[in-house]
C-alpha cells in the first residue's frame, strides 16, 4: 500500500480513474434533475437516441474522435462534457498527498485520498447541477453529509478512538452550523432585500462541507466563495454578461471553496489569509 502510495504511477491511474468518473459524473448532472435512471439506457445522442459505442464513450478520447458531432444526426456534443471529465482528473490528481488538516494529524494516507476523492466527486455534479438549474438537488446534499461523517469517523478512529469520537462530534457541531447560519442569513437576507437572497440548497451545501471539514475549514470554504462570489459577480455585470437583477449561483463558490481548502489544506490557508495566531 505504502509501494503504491509513493509510486510515479499513482498520478496516472488517479488521472484515467478520475476521467472514468467524470464521464460518469456528466451523466449525473443530466440525469438527476430529469428523474432519469443514472444507470440506464447505456449513454446516447439526446436528440437522436443514437447509443455511442464503447470507443465513443471513452472520455475526451470520444468527444475527440466524434469531433464533437452526433455521427448520426450530426448533433452538437458540448464541450463541457470533456472539460469535466479533464476537470475530475485534474482533481483527482490534486488529490493525491493532499493533507486537508481535518482529518487529525496522521490519518491513513489511503483512506484518506478514497475520502477526498469521494468529497471532490460529490461537489462537481453539484456544481454542474447548480449552474444549470440553480438547484443544489437534497439527495446528493444529504448522501455527502452523510459520507463526510462517515469518512471522518473512519479516519478519526484509525487513529485514536478518542480523536475519533472528537472529529466525529467537531464535524457534526460544523455541519449543524453551516446549516443553520445560512439558513439565518437567507432569512435576514430575505426580509432586508424583500427576496430570497440565498437557496437553502447553500445551507445544505453547507452542512455537507461541515461534515468534511469541520468549522475551520467551513469558516475558510466560506470566506474563499464570498470573496470569489462576488469577484465574479462584479466582473460578470461590469461586463454586461450578467443582469442587473439575474441571480447567480452560489453554490459552485462554496463547492469550489471546499475543493481548495481540502487540496491545499487548512493550515495552509490560515497562513496565507494572514488567520494564524
Ligand atoms: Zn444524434
Amino acid at each position: 500500500m505504502t509501494a503504491l502510495l509513493a509510486s510515479p504511477a499513482l498520478p496516472l491511474l488517479a488521472a484515467l480513474l478520475g476521467a472514468c468518473v467524470g464521464s460518469f459524473l456528466n451523466v449525473v448532472a443530466w440525469r438527476l434533475p430529469r428523474q432519469e435512471s443514472l444507470l440506464r439506457p447505456a449513454s446516447h445522442c439526446p436528440r437522436c437516441g443514437t447509443p455511442l459505442a464503447w470507443f465513443e464513450n471513452l472520455p475526451v478520447l470520444g468527444w475527440l474522435w466524434l469531433r464533437g458531432r452526433c455521427r448520426h444526426c450530426g448533433a452538437g456534443i458540448a464541450a463541457r462534457y470533456p472539460l469535466v471529465e479533464l476537470l475530475t482528473a485534474g482533481l483527482w490528481v490534486a488529490a493525491v498527498g493532499a493533507q486537508p488538516g481535518s482529518m487529525g494529524p496522521l490519518p491513513p494516507p489511503l483512506p484518506l485520498l478514497l475520502a477526498g476523492w469521494l468529497l471532490l466527486s460529490w461537489l462537481i455534479p453539484l456544481t454542474l447541477i447548480d449552474l444549470d438549474r440553480l438547484w443544489l438537488p437534497e439527495p446528493l446534499c444529504r448522501s455527502g453529509l452523510l459520507l463526510g461523517l462517515a469518512c471522518t469517523a473512519l479516519l478519526g478512529w484509525s487513529q485514536s478512538a478518542e480523536l475519533g469520537r472528537q472529529l466525529l462530534f467537531h464535524h457534526l457541531v460544523a455541519a449543524g452550523v453551516g446549516l443553520l447560519g445560512f439558513e439565518l442569513v437567507s432569512a435576514l437576507g430575505e426580509r432586508l432585500l424583500g427576496k430570497p437572497a440565498l437557496g437553502l440548497g447553500d445551507a445544505k451545501l453547507a452542512a455537507m462541507l461541515g461534515a468534511w471539514l469541520g468549522l475551520t475549514g467551513l469558516g475558510l470554504t466560506v470566506i474563499l466563495a464570498v470573496f470569489s462570489g462576488a469577484l465574479v459577480g462584479v466582473l460578470g455585470r461590469l461586463s454586461g454578461r450578467l443582469g442587473r437583477q439575474q441571480p447567480f449561483p452560489f453554490g459552485p463558490f462554496l463547492a469550489a471553496g471546499g475543493a481548495a481548502v481540502w487540496l491545499l489544506g487548512r493550515d495552509a490557508w490560515l497562513a496565507t489569509l494572514g488567520l494564524l495566531p
